[in-house]
């Protein structure tokens, strides 16, 4: 297998573009693009362009105006804009509009408007009739690495800051690794974790980060990696370094980065009741009103009260599990019994209705009609690989890890997809 090339990026000659070139042929997910020019930079050598961005205060029949434009030229426009490209209003210091004459004296023939850096809507004029379409550009796709260790006292989310990974990135983290951790008792001082994940450039300049590609966490028992690969029909999931399955059926830990407060045990002494019995759940301190998303996708058979539980929801899985959230202060909008949800769907807000000392979930998971501990019961993969895809898989992390083992060495350089 050939050895992935380094190649001088020539506007920054500390920053290093890594082109795993032979990826493009082998699984066609990675596309290595030299020097490429957006849409909107080519022009025909005949075209005289003018480009207006908007300022505050500026509206689109002023810019039309002072472009030269009749009346009935900026009625036009203003429409084909409204209806096709859904524009109808331009924001300051974002958009730009750029307009095209033959020559310099000649009335405008085409309008480019970019209201934003994955778009832009064309306009020419046919017969003194304006038309409109809009295309979409492609991003400028690189990925980073970043990795990081647990200190003393840290959060995942501190050590993943202090390791540069944005916070977005850091909650799609979480998700994907909450699948298969408890970060209460999985997360130690000296742990290593880090993420491979794109930046999107247009123009040269980055404007927003992309999809989580790799993720990696020594967690206590054992390296969890997970990997995003598309199958063969075109669904995109992530998996462990074997190829299976790591999205799960159900997630143990509903509430991103939510404390545990209480574990499940077979016997406990009840904080409210004061006698002992089994807690048949975890409890999840979070502030009254946060969202509680939906374990996993499934149907509500119960949005009910009880003096126990207060307000709660309870959820049928494909298969033979259900979860329970309870103590909620409210239940979400079009949650009722019957109603189909998917996995991280709002289905009720924190609270502390019923038997419960401060605003909590309390969270259940039922297999077969017995309460599991959620933390440690093995869940079902959403979508495992079949043989082909599992074969292509293992050659693509293969690849991906030699690419994840140099941006380790070089935290600067990136992968140009
Ligand atoms: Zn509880």
């Amino acid at each position: 297998m050939k050895k992935a090339k380094n190649i001088l990026n020539t506007t920054n000659l500390t920053r290093m573009v890594m082109a795993l070139a032979i990826l493009l042929t082998l699984i066609a997910v990675f596309l290595v693009v030299t020097k490429r020019a957006p849409a909107s930079r080519s022009r025909a050598a005949d075209e005289c362009r003018t480009v207006v961005m908007v300022t505050s205060g500026d509206t689109l029949s002023q810019l039309l105006t002072a472009q030269g434009l009749s009346h009935n030229d900026v009625n036009d426009i203003a429409k084909v804009l409204k209806a096709n490209a859904g524009i109808t209003t331009l924001r300051a210091d974002n958009d730009k509009i750029e307009f095209l004459r033959t020559d310099d004296n000649a009335p405008v023939s085409k309008i480019v408007v970019v209201p934003s850096p994955w778009k832009q809507v064309e306009l020419t004029c046919t017969d003194g009739s304006w038309d409109c379409k809009t295309i979409d550009i492609e991003r400028d796709r690189r990925a980073v690495h970043r990795s990081g260790e647990i200190k003393d006292g840290d959060s995942f989310y501190l050590a993943g800051q202090r390791a540069g990974i944005p916070a977005g990135i850091l909650i799609e983290v979480y998700d994907l690794l909450a699948f298969e951790m408890d970060f209460e008792r999985d997360v130690r001082a000296g742990q290593k974790f880090s993420v491979l994940y794109e930046e999107n450039f247009s123009d040269g300049k980055k404007v927003d980060n992309g999809r989580v590609l790799a993720v990696s966490f020594e967690a206590l028992r054992g390296n969890v990696k997970m990997y995003r690969f598309k199958k063969s029909d075109g669904t995109v999931g992530y998996y462990d370094e074997n190829g299976n399955g790591a999205i799960k059926s159900l997630k143990r830990t509903p509430i991103n980065n939510a404390k545990i407060t209480s574990k499940f045990s077979r016997n406990r002494k009840h904080p409210v009741l004061g006698y002992t019995r089994a807690h048949k759940g975890v409890d999840f301190r979070a502030s009254t009103g946060t969202p509680i998303p939906a374990a996993g996708a499934g149907r509500v058979v119960a949005r009910s009260f009880n003096r126990g539980h207060g307000n709660f929801v309870k959820i049928r899985h494909n298969g033979s599990f259900e979860t329970l959230y309870a103590h909620m202060s409210k239940f979400a909008k079009g949650v009722n019994v019957g109603t189909n949800v998917r996995q991280g769907q709002t289905i009720g807000y924190v609270g502390s209705t019923g038997y419960s000392t401060g605003p909590h979930l309390h969270y259940e998971i039922i297999k077969d009609g017995v309460h599991v501990n959620p933390m440690t019961v093995k869940l079902p993969a959403i979508s495992n690989l079949g043989k082909d895809d599992k074969k292509k898989f293992i050659e693509y992390r293969e690849i991906l890890d030699e690419g994840i083992e140099k941006l380790q060495s070089h935290p600067n350089m990136y992968i140009q997809l």
